[in-house]
């Protein structure tokens, strides 16, 4: 019998994530704080409380349009040096102290130049801020490391150049691309030379497809773009046929999916918000989880969905009885499909991951024969 996991243990579980935005994740406190610096006036709460609300409220609305236009507010004010730096170091120290020992925290550098700032100054001013905030992580006690995704609007026109911009600072922390942004009518072939650019520089890259829209979106991504994994990809269950529960059965794009052991960047709550999904209960990622795709667990936007990994992880546990090997399952699956080089994976695996698992577990045992 496994009980439900306590959240104090939950918190101190190792975790990985993959798919964060950094412009999702600001402090309620520090967009407030950050608003009256530089005198942006269009904020709808001023209060850190009544923001967190309003962020979560209108998040809340069953479409991914609406959803996105919270971010008007986090860019607006992210748009100079030192809040960039900031944010940055923020978002480390927040996912440090949220047990997560690698995260690939991904950005749209060209969403941040309405005050004049080059892609170039808005790249460094992000880099510092992380190399800030894992200094400071690792002086409490916290040690974590960080990937950065540059991310291009798919919705815009400077997917080319942003992935210049990745391989050119591919040994500056950068790690990988990513496309994001409103997903129907605007496919991922739209970036083709982008996407084919980054094969040629044996450059990694995922693409958001599969969230709001379907599997032509989830097969364009694999099959035209190369994708290395898919930002969401939740709808690869539009391609299982669960008709008989004991035995679902997988089209083929999602026997191709599982096979090549394509990575899902799953994002529950975010999921639900957008309307990509009813509930926790009933989404995929259970399904999934138990036919053993590479699935990883995410927080995508914390701001927006009030979340953090320890919160995404309750809820999965609450809602499907997961334990702490299925939080270690997801966390090494995570660890996998990181972009940085297969031996600091395996470092991180072994000696970050592994033996803080074996010792909860061993906790654990303890404490429910006492
Ligand atoms: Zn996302």
């Amino acid at each position: 019998m496994s009980e439900t996991l306590s959240a104090d243990v939950i918190a101190r579980a190792p975790k990985v994530l993959l798919h964060d935005h950094l412009d999702g994740g600001v402090r309620p406190a520090t967009v407030i704080e950050l608003a009256r610096e530089v005198g942006y006036e269009a904020l709808p709460a001023t209060e850190p409380d009544q923001l967190a609300r309003w962020f979560a409220e209108s998040a809340y609305s069953g479409s991914l349009e609406r959803y996105l236009e919270t971010f008007q507010h986090t860019v607006g004010v992210t748009q100079t040096t030192p809040a960039l730096t900031r944010v940055a170091r923020e978002c480390v120290e927040d996912l440090a102290a949220d047990g997560v020992v690698y995260a690939e925290v991904r950005f749209a550098p060209e969403l941040h130049v309405e005050q004049g700032l080059t892609l170039h100054q808005v790249i460094d001013s992000v880099l510092a801020g992380f190399n800030e905030g894992t200094e400071a992580a690792k002086a409490s006690g916290h040690w974590i490391r960080i990937g950065v995704l540059l991310t291009a609007m798919r919705t815009a026109t400077h997917s080319k150049e942003i992935a210049e911009l990745a391989v050119e600072y591919r040994d500056k922390g950068v790690v990988g691309f990513d496309i994001a942004g409103a997903e129907a009518g605007f496919p991922p072939t739209r970036h083709l030379d982008a996407f084919e650019y980054l094969r040629r520089e044996n450059a990694h890259f995922t693409i958001h497809a599969g969230e709001a829209f379907g599997l032509p979106s989830i097969w364009e991504a694999i099959q035209w773009c190369g994708a290395d994994r898919l930002g969401h990809g939740v709808r690869i269950v539009d391609d299982i046929d669960t008709t008989d529960p004991q035995s679902p059965k997988l089209g083929k794009l999602a026997a191709y999916v599982r096979d090549r052991r394509i990575p899902l960047e799953l994002c529950p709550s975010s999921n639900v918000q957008t309307g990509a999904a009813p509930s926790i209960a009933e989404h995929p990622i259970g399904l999934l989880r138990d036919l053993n795709f590479r699935v990883t667990l995410n927080t995508d936007n914390r701001l927006m969905s009030g979340t953090s990994m320890t919160r995404e992880m309750e809820l999965c546990c609450e809602a499907f009885g997961w334990t702490l090997d299925d939080l270690q399952w997801l966390t090494v699956n995570a660890m996998k499909s990181a972009f940085i080089p297969f031996d600091d994976r395996l470092d991180i695996i072994n000696n970050r991951i592994k033996p803080v698992y074996a010792a909860l577990k061993a906790e654990q045992a303890q404490s429910s024969k006492g």
